[in-house]
């Protein structure tokens, strides 16, 4: 089977890893059955180098992986496996990714440049929280007794959907993959699922976890691929039940349409942002600051949720603005296995250069750089945290989503004023409020369009709170009990307890 060994040295691992990474069908791996397949090139976004070339998966593997899904749901798993099983399996895998949970974030780091730091303590670490959370549902899914009268006995049963394609992005590659498997297979479904073409890595390393904590066969295929191939493959096939997809707002569309021609199958979309983050006079201005800083700066704001919109009240600010651009200024940007590191490259030329157009654009429109705008070094995909103030909402850089380090900010009068503007968008992802009047924050929460209000923080995730988008963010939520509803359908069960036939 093919694989590649990488040998990490830095002070926070030291050793050789090896990675499968051939597709992963039916608890093997091999190459594409399709001798058109080519080899994937995974590139270091740190230096722009190649890391390793992968099989390619191509449409004809994805049959075949298909095949196993429904075979596993038929036999191994599904209504045939009982939920504490299927729960053990999962917090078998939790165990597993916090026992290797150097290596995960060492090959996270390396893959998509995201600071080992943040690796370990956030993806890797929060991944593993959502299998073990996951683990502890699967035997709580059940249905419900309905009276309706003495002669009829109801009852529903939450039935898994069956064998479901996921697609995935490139931001969160482990994380993603997490809130994507862990709520299938607690409810019994198989899954086919399609990491980025961009990072692959850690989704390949987690293959061997699998089949180490012993899971049946079948249950959990993994395919690299291209996403016109095997994403499209998942979302036209009709023997796919369910497809969940997160990524951007045009391939959602895709997805959604391709379904739509094909078998109906059910779809769930998680796609792009453009948070609103609204900092009124009477916040705590460190603390809003701060939170500001990280709400888009984390994850160098390849962030679907990123607050990226500022919104500061009149009389606080060019204050803010001053101290704003100051923490931006301040933020280490560099390699991301160095542990003074905040920032380190963005994952790819293509979005290194689709940034850096946008930044263009904003000088041009008129927009004021306050701090960055500029490429960061010499080498790799490093861009400098950008601050633009004074934007306007007919700004492109205002309307689109960027997905990279760069911010815009202006400021308004009122809270009606404020509502207004931060509802002014396609998107509905997340959004953010800094005041300490309680009875303003649940007020502006409650009119504001977005899948998640932060009130005085930014960007908390947790395995047992929904997430998910409005309007053109998306379709659906994940985490918490609301995306097990994704992976099942409810069957009524009516029973007649003597009423004759009219
Ligand atoms: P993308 O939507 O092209 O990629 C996401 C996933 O979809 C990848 O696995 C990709 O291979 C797959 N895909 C691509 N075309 C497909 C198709 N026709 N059918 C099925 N699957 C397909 O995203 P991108 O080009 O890598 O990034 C572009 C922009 O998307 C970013 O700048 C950002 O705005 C947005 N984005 C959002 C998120 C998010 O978390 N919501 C994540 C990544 C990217």
């Amino acid at each position: 089977a093919p694989s590649y060994t990488h040998n990490f040295n830095h002070a926070g691992f030291k050793g050789k890893v090896e990675i499968p990474t051939g597709l992963f069908i039916n608890n093997e791996w091999s190459t594409s059955k399709d001798s058109n397949a080519k080899t994937i090139d995974v590139v270091n976004p740190s230096t722009g180098e190649s890391i390793t070339a992968i099989p390619e998966g191509l449409p004809a593997d994805v049959e075949v992986a298909i095949d196993a899904a429904h075979k596993a749901f038929n036999t191994t798993w599904g209504t045939n496996c009982p939920g504490f099983e299927r729960g053990k399996y999962l917090i078998k895998i939790a165990e597993l990714m916090e026992r290797d949970l150097d290596i995960l974030a060492s090959i996270e780091a390396l893959d998509n440049g995201k600071t080992y730091a943040v690796a370990k303590s956030f993806d890797v670490t929060e991944s593993a929280a959502v299998f073990r959370y996951y683990g502890g549902w699967a035997d709580k899914i059940h249905g419900k007794v309905i009276e309706q009268s003495a002669q009829k006995l109801a009852y529903t049963r939450h039935e898994p959907v069956g064998v479901c394609g996921q697609i995935i992005p490139w931001n969160f590659p482990l994380y993603m993959f997490s809130w994507k498997i862990a709520p299938a297979l607690a409810t019994g479904c198989c899954v086919v699922i399609k990491p980025s073409e961009l990072t692959p890595l850690t989704a390949l390393y987690m293959t061997k976890l699998f089949k180490e904590a012993g899971v049946p066969a079948g249950v959990v295929n993994v395919i690299v691929g291209y996403g016109p191939t095997v994403g499209n493959a998942l979302a036209t096939n009709p023997r796919v039940d369910k497809v969940a997809f997160t990524g951007s707002t045009p391939v959602g569309r895709k997805v959604m349409e391709a379904a739509s021609k094909s078998n109906l199958k059910k779809v769930t979309l998680e796609l792009g942002g453009k948070g609103a983050n609204i900092i009124f006079d009477d916040a705590d201005l460190n603390e809003a600051v701060k939170y500001a800083a990280q709400g888009i700066f984390f994850n160098h704001g390849q962030t679907c949720c990123a607050g990226s919109r500022l919104f500061v009240q009149r009389g606080i600010y060019d204050k803010f603005a001053e101290k704003f651009a100051h923490v931006a200024a301040q933020i280490k940007v560099g390699d991301p296995f160095d542990a003074n590191t905040y920032q380190g490259p963005q994952v790819s030329q293509t979005q290194y250069d689709r940034i850096m157009n946008y930044v263009e654009c904003g000088k041009q429109e008129g927009a004021k750089v306050l701090t960055g705008g500029n490429r960061h070094g010499k080498q790799g995909y490093f861009i400098e945290p950008t601050v633009f103030g004074d934007v306007t909402n007919n700004m492109k850089i205002v309307r689109e989503e960027i997905f990279g380090p760069v911010i815009v900010m202006s400021a308004f009068d009122t809270e009606d004023e404020v509502i207004a503007s931060a509802n002014d968008t396609n998107y509905g992802l997340a959004s953010g409020i800094f005041t300490s009047d309680l009875s303003r924050a649940h007020r502006v929460a409650s009119h504001l369009k977005a899948g998640t209000v932060w009130v005085n923080c930014y960007n908390e995730l947790h395995p047992q709170i929904p997430f998910g988008g409005f309007k053109e963010s998306g379709i659906g939520r994940e985490l918490g009990e609301y995306a097990l509803e994704n992976y099942m359908e409810v069957k009524a069960v009516q029973i007649n307890l003597g009423k004759k036939c009219a």
